[in-house]
């Protein structure tokens, strides 16, 4: 039998509607879940459960074949012998403590020698030579993140839990750090459950996720499956990115990326090298139906395609277009009216290449 995990806990804060949260999906060596959801979903506390820094009143959580929650027959593993690896939103960095102080807070149980060892492999593989002695108020922001990361990672925990580990981040360091987490969270080869609201990061470190909104799991599935395929429009709402399929940089001019999707050609922005591997992310009210045949507009993508369906969504309507590939465009009830869309019909979705991401898939 596959390893699984399995989580289903009840954990009701007073005055607040529960948090009911159930969730299984098969664990291996290096798998990455992506919890995602709004704020005040319940990832957090989700964490913290995991984690046994929250005692949910009712449920199980198991890892594997340990079992480290049980309500029902009192069972209730101690954070320290789960052995997980937790970095909390804000890091948690004790101020007092230079880096090494800070990475080796949780290796007390080894001799002094092999404590030592283990801190130079860490201050390495984070690179953080130079930086043994500063205090984490003089490190910048990805300075402060790698630290945090690297006394979770120390101890070799079993599971590595991280909560919004970029969003601390300015812009340009997140989008850099983000491919950094992908290598390291590979390279560690350790599960670990990864806490973010930001799809380009759902789709960047994960291999399963799990939808939340208002304290429940809506959907649980391949990052690119969920956001292209939400279970229900609520998801759809939540992960906010209608279209996502698999393109290859065929061109790059200045960062205006030229990719294939299925043999129809995009242009987007990305630093993507020729050949690389994307996912193409389009959210559905970047792109403007046209007639067919009707005039130039200053978007670069101009895709011919197919109705293939109509689905109100709210004032809204949801159009399917096939261009090669299925795209979603979100257009009012006037509008599906004025150009007369039906399945069938010929049209030009247009959008601007500001609006195609490219996210860089990685090869597993
Ligand atoms: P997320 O991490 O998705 O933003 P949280 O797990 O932090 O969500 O919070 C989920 C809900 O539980 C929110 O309504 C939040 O206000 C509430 N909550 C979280 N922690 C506490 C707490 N210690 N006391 C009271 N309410 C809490
Ligand atoms: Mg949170």
């Amino acid at each position: 039998m596959a390893a699984e995990m399995t989580i289903d806990v009840t954990k009701t804060f007073p005055g607040r509607a529960p948090i009911q949260a159930r969730l299984r999906y098969a664990v291996e060596a290096s798998t990455v879940l992506i919890l995602f959801g709004p704020s005040g979903s319940g990832k957090t506390t989700i964490l913290r459960s995991i984690a046994g820094l929250e005692w949910p009143e009712d449920g199980r959580i198991e890892f594997v074949s340990r079992t480290w929650l049980d309500t029902r027959s009192r069972i209730r593993v101690s954070p320290q012998d789960r052995h997980i690896g937790y970095m909390p939103q804000d890091y948690a960095l004790f101020p007092t403590y230079s880096v090494v102080g800070n990475i080796g807070y949780g290796l007390g149980a080894l001799e002094s020698h092999d404590r030592n060892k283990r801190i130079t492999e860490v201050v390495e593989l984070f690179q953080l030579q130079g930086l043994e002695a500063a205090k984490p108020r003089e490190l910048s922001g990805g300075q402060q993140q790698r630290v945090a990361l690297a006394r979770a990672v120390a101890p070799r925990p079993q599971l590595l839990l991280l909560d919004e580990p970029l969003s601390a981040l300015d812009a340009p360091t997140r989008l850099q750090l983000r491919g950094e987490l992908r290598s390291l969270l590979k390279q560690l080869a350790l599960p670990s459950i990864v806490v973010t609201h930001d799809w380009a990061e759902a789709l960047t470190l994960g291999d399963v996720m799990a939808v939340m909104d208002e304290g429940q799991v809506h959907q649980v599935g391949k990052p690119h499956e969920v956001f292209s395929r939400p279970a229900d429009a609520n998801v759809a709402r939540i992960v906010g990115v209608e279209t996502v399929v698999h393109g290859q940089v065929i061109e790059n001019v200045n960062g205006l990326a030229t990719v294939t999707v299925n043999g129809t050609r995009l242009k987007g922005l990305s630093n993507d090298a020729i050949g690389a591997g994307v996912y193409v992310c389009i959210r559905a009210e970047d792109v403007v139906v046209e007639q067919a045949g009707s005039g130039m507009t200053s978007a670069r993508n101009h895709l011919t395609g197919l109705v293939s369906e109509i689905a109100p969504q709210g004032v809204m309507v949801h159009v399917k277009i096939d261009c090669g590939f299925p795209l979603t465009a979100t257009i009012t009830r006037g509008a599906v009216e004025d150009l007369r869309l039906s399945p069938g019909v010929s049209v030009i979705a247009a959008i601007k290449a500001g609006a195609v991401h490219l996210v860089p898939r990685s090869v597993a």
